[in-house]
């Protein structure tokens, strides 16, 4: 038996830990499952489907309808297992050795993930205090770096603040880097970069199906950029990555708009319940444009939050012993009704740890 990579074997990966509770709002996902019309749309597409051969390798239908969804051309589109295979098949094909990836801190700990399986240099700049970015401060690091590729997550996971489309198209002005805005969330934020992959030949834009069209279990992202770093993608996957049943599914779900519209707004609606709720609270939050928040525990009390939300059954994601992060919790947009019970939980914890931090 070879041992495994030395550069890997010390490393952890990827963990999002998982507790039985009634309501789970710690992975960011659509709080509702697709549409009944959906589901029995897509079980009759699978009846039909001839599963006994390959997929369409290029998933030609399916681009053809996220094409005309985000007014490109089907040349334009990578299709992946989620994002994140987006995002590590763009390192397998410009990453690795000898080559650098920049991250802005906190992000998404995927990108440094996949940069060190890939063997990828990562360099992670810090964003500054309030969490956004400084044109100054990204064009520097630019230049003292020289990274191959930058990624930008709009809005950021886990600060769920849009990031500066200046910042981006400065940055692909001032050199040239491969830029990547993951607009996983972009659903929810009132601008896309979209645009500025159309005007800069070095700027890609990802997105998922994970969240507000419901199909996190599906595992289904795309890529939007020039043909020929989209080619460039398709050369390097794996082939017949994109199975039958979930090209049908993409297909199916990109005809049922009003069904994605209407969790949308009912997602919309529930940040807006969070924000009152935690300014009622006296929470000191960040102002989110995503299906998430990032708010901050009592001075100390993250994890002790954390656990009381837990022995409320209510399980949300517990960043307080992330870099920069210390006692935040990120809270993922549910039902009004997980979202009543999150913010009873959180309330009633709070009695009881303000208690404990000022006893008058
Ligand atoms: N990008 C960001 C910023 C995310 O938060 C996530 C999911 N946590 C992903 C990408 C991956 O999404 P998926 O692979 O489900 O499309």
């Amino acid at each position: 038996m070879p041992s495994m990579r030395k550069d890997l074997t010390l490393f952890g990966g990827y963990h999002s830990p998982q507790v039985e509770v009634d309501v789970r709002l710690n992975t960011n996902e659509s709080p509702l499952g697709p549409s009944i019309e959906f589901l029995s749309d897509l079980q009759a597409a699978i009846q039909s489907l001839s599963l006994n051969r390959y997929p369409d390798r290029t998933a030609a239908r399916l681009r053809e309808a996220l094409a005309a969804l985000h007014d490109v051309s089907p040349d334009e589109i990578f299709i992946a297992n989620g994002s994140n295979e987006v995002i590590s098949t763009l390192l397998l094909a410009y990453g690795g050795p000898g080559r650098k990836a920049m991250t802005f801190e906190p992000t998404y700990a995927m990108y440094a993930q996949v940069a060190k399986v890939t063997s990828t240099e990562h360099v992670g700049i810090e964003r500054g205090l309030d969490f956004t970015l400084d044109l100054a401060a990204v064009l520097d690091a630019n230049i003292k770096y020289r990274p191959d590729i930058v990624f930008f997550c709009s809005p950021n996971n886990p600060t769920g603040l849009d990031e500066d489309p200046e910042i981006i198209s400065k940055l692909a002005e001032d050199s040239n880097p491969l830029i990547i805005i993951d607009e996983a969330y972009g659903q929810f934020a009132s601008f896309s970069a979209l645009k500025l992959a159309r005007s800069h030949s070095n700027i890609v834009v990802s997105n998922t199906f994970s969240k507000v069209w419901s199909m996190a279990g599906l595992r289904l992202g795309y890529l939007i950029g020039p043909k020929e770093i989209i080619d460039n993608l398709w050369a390097t996957c794996l082939p017949y990555h994109i199975d039958s049943i979930k090209q049908a599914a993409g297909l199916l779900a990109l005809g049922h708009l009003d069904a994605m519209q209407a969790t949308h707004d009912l997602i919309l609606a529930g940040r807006y319940q969070f924000e009152t709720g935690f300014d009622a609270l006296d929470v000191i939050y960040w102002k989110s444009s995503a299906n998430f928040i990032l708010f901050r525990a009592p001075h100390g009390k993250g994890d002790e939050l954390w656990k009381m939300l837990v022995d409320g059954s209510v399980l949300v994601r517990n960043c307080s012993g992330w870099p920069r992060l210390s006692d935040c919790l990120r809270v993922t947009v549910g039902t009004p009704q997980e979202n009543d019970r999150f913010l009873k939980v959180l309330s009633e914890a709070l009695v009881e740890l303000r208690s404990e931090v000022d006893p008058r």
